[in-house]
């Protein structure tokens, strides 16, 4: 058995005395680690005063000296004696407090031990302190002393017996009120340890699986080295259905020292613990195995260290993988969802959910635990809608994770989108936007007023477009605003605006301010609403550059979109530059790339365009592209100028359908042709362009 030094505790004593705890570590050892019960103290308080004791007892000798009556050489050692003495009384009521407060620390035999010392000490002081003659204060003195010498010399010179005693005592051989454990014990002192757990099981049968005589044979096996032995006891005795949740926990607190500790496998603990906490989930003792199973507390190091961490919980190490491996992937999101057959988790890449490894089922409330500790939530309370924010180092940079978790029928499903700040870094060219598109883009933008939108569903890449139109235009020297919801990468140089409706901050409102501010350029998340329509439009009139994004299908609807809100239409045709439709499909993977034959069912779902290409390039799929065949995602692009035919037209309220013919006259290409450019170019599929340009 190993000497402890305890730890100083969280709470206010424990801060106090860590000065001490650092200084003096032997301060706050135990008096004695070892007892046959195997008393295992992690912090003592009252230890603490024990050498406060000892001291007080040699000043009060000295000072008694110094006294007429007593000679020093008679006060000086019975003090320190005394001092000694409540040391060793400190100790007892310690441990005799804590088992009052519920502590498993072998109850019954550590009363035994106490009542020996007080009882041989007492004997021993009364028969001293009346040889001598002395009076009662004398005797008193003494007999303290005697507790305390009784009690060390009990430990140094009769430690076996005395325990055997004890025992006795306690109820572990022939106790009046238990049942008779004698047979196992004769079995053990024999060796036979087998026989003896045999015999216990079939008392615990007897009994209706009462984990008594279970937990009676752990603890001897434990004490005997007989550490799987003691184990596979305890785990036993976790299936006596009259258990409470307060034994329990302490029952999984030893099966998790003996897997964590001399058996070096922490990883056989865990279904036990995970079992106890679904089955108490509501009682404050099993608090600790939560925090155990999904932070890993006993390795606190590892809390905050996920790029490098050498975890052994296993909920931590499934939820890292996960993590790191959408992150090599470049997934934009992971789903975690909770069903009776086990976790599912899936990715989503380039806009496509896929199936990803899932851990094993049995650790799967583990694992969405530890997802909400990552999230700052409590693990344990019953899941409620709840967004939080998630920091993780990985491969020498954060990524930032926004997580939000709602309760399901089955248990919950937790969303993570992950917010990589360099992945949003993508440049006009790289979103596939022609050059010469990006001349004229460019060429609006750098005017001090006017507004440019784009359009489509959500997903498609909107936002993107306009950051990056904002980095090209930032130079350090405009003043850049952008109001999101929310911020999902950073721009360098650039105020950026999270809306917040719970706090009161909406578009609406956050633009108000910000214009108050005069920014040269104003990136407004998104138009919803006729309030924030008329911001955008005033500030694009009064120079500042506005860039919006709008839910319509193609660039010309944005117009009516407009209108339908309660702009006027003169304001619109004022402020309009520039209305940008557009969607993201997936990049063909290079690694597998083939060239394929059309088939006219294909060729057919393009209409009748007479450009409609016959030949493709189609991915096989590798292991590059996890077998999809795709590879990273590129827009397409409907790109509408407004110039003077579109203003007259729309202003003398012609049908959509002309206005979208003067558009097709003055150059504009829809989505899709501009989708058989890219799949001529070998740059994506006819599928993926059919998926996103079908209505
Ligand atoms: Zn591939």
């Amino acid at each position: 058995m190993t000497t402890e030094i305890s730890k100083p505790g969280n709470g206010l004593w424990g801060l106090l005395t860590k000065p001490l705890h650092l200084r003096f570590p032997s301060l706050f050892t135990p008096l004695w680690t070892e007892s046959p019960f195997e008393v295992r103290r992690r912090d003592s308080r009252l230890m603490f005063l024990a050498p406060i004791g000892a001291l007080m007892g040699l000043i009060g000798g000295l000072m008694g000296a110094t006294g007429p009556g007593v000679p020093a050489i008679v006060f000086v050692p019975v003090a320190t004696l005394a001092g000694v003495a409540v040391m060793y009384l400190a100790a007892h009521i310690e441990t005799f407090l804590r088992i009052q407060g519920g502590a498993d620390l072998g109850n019954r035999a550590l009363l035994a031990e106490i009542s020996i010392d007080m009882f041989g000490g007492g004997v021993v002081a009364t028969m001293v302190a009346t040889l001598a003659g002395g009076d009662i204060a004398a005797g008193a003195a003494v007999g303290a002393s005697m507790v305390g010498i009784f009690g060390w010399m009990r430990r140094i010179f009769w430690g076996s017996w005395i325990d055997d005693t004890i025992r006795l005592l306690a109820g572990d051989g022939r106790p009046a009120d238990g049942p008779d454990y004698s047979t196992e014990h004769g079995l053990i002192g024999e060796g036979r340890f087998s026989d003896a757990v045999e015999s216990f099981r079939a008392k615990s049968r007897e009994r209706q699986g009462h984990a008594g005589p279970l937990v009676e044979a752990a603890r001897l096996m434990r004490d005997r080295g007989q550490y799987e032995s003691a184990m596979d006891l305890f785990v036993e005795a976790l299936n006596d259905p009259t258990l409470d949740g307060r034994r329990a926990s302490a029952f999984a607190r030893q099966i998790w020292e003996l897997a964590d500790g001399p058996l070096s496998q922490p990883d056989l603990a865990i279904p036990h613990l995970e079992s106890v906490v679904e089955r108490f989930d509501e009682t404050p003792e099993v608090e600790w195995i939560w925090k155990e199973l999904t932070i890993g507390m006993s390795s606190d190091a590892l809390v905050d260290d996920f790029g490098a961490s050498s975890s052994r919980v296993p909920a931590v190490r499934a939820v890292e993988k996960i993590l790191s491996e959408a992150f090599v992937a470049s997934a934009s999101d992971i789903h975690l969802e909770d069903y009776p057959e086990g976790l599912r988790v899936r990715y989503r890449i380039d806009g496509m959910l896929q199936d990803a490894e899932a851990p094993p089922s049995r650790i799967r409330a583990a694992v969405l635990a530890r997802v909400r500790v990552m999230g700052g939530l409590n693990p344990s309370e019953h899941p409620t809608p709840r967004d939080a924010r998630i920091r993780v180092p990985f491969a020498g940079r954060d990524v930032d994770i926004r997580m939000s978790t709602v309760p399901t029928l089955h248990g919950e499903s937790i969303a993570l989108r992950i917010l990589d700040t360099e992945g949003g870094l993508l440049t006009l060219t790289d979103l596939g936007l022609p050059r010469q598109d990006i001349e004229s883009l460019m060429r609006i933008a750098r005017r001090p007023n006017g507004m440019i939108l784009t359009t489509g569903p959500g997903g498609s890449g909107k936002s993107t477009t306009l950051h990056a139109v904002i980095r090209e235009l930032s130079t350090g020297r405009e003043k850049i605003f952008t109001v999101e919801d929310p911020v999902e990468y950073t721009l360098e140089g650039v105020c950026q605006v999270s809306v917040n409706p719970r706090a009161g901050m909406t578009f609406a409102s956050s633009l108000r301010s910000l214009v108050r501010q005069d920014p040269d350029v104003l990136l407004i998340g998104e138009i919803r609403d006729q309030e924030t329509a008329e911001i955008a439009m005033h500030a694009s009139l009064t120079g500042h550059l506005v860039l919006s994004t709008l839910h319509t299908t193609d660039a010309t609807s944005s117009l009516h979109r407009l209108v339908e809100m309660g702009v006027e239409d003169y304001m619109v045709v004022h402020t309009l530059e520039a209305s940008i439709a557009q969607r993201l499909v997936r990049r063909v993977c290079a690694h597998c790339a083939e060239e394929t034959e059309l088939d006219a069912h294909t060729i057919a779902a393009f209409g009748n365009i007479e450009d409609t290409p016959t030949r493709a390039m189609v991915g096989a799929g590798c292991d590059r592209c996890r077998n999809t065949g795709y590879s990273g995602r590129i827009g397409l692009f409907e790109m509408l100028w407004m110039n003077q035919d579109m203003r007259n037209g729309f202003l003398d309220r012609v049908s959509r359908e002309e206005l979208r013919e003067i558009a097709t006259a003055n150059g504009t290409r829809t989505l899709r042709s501009d989708g058989i450019d890219k799949i001529r170019q070998g740059i994506t599929t006819p599928l993926e362009v059919l998926r996103v340009t079908t209505a």
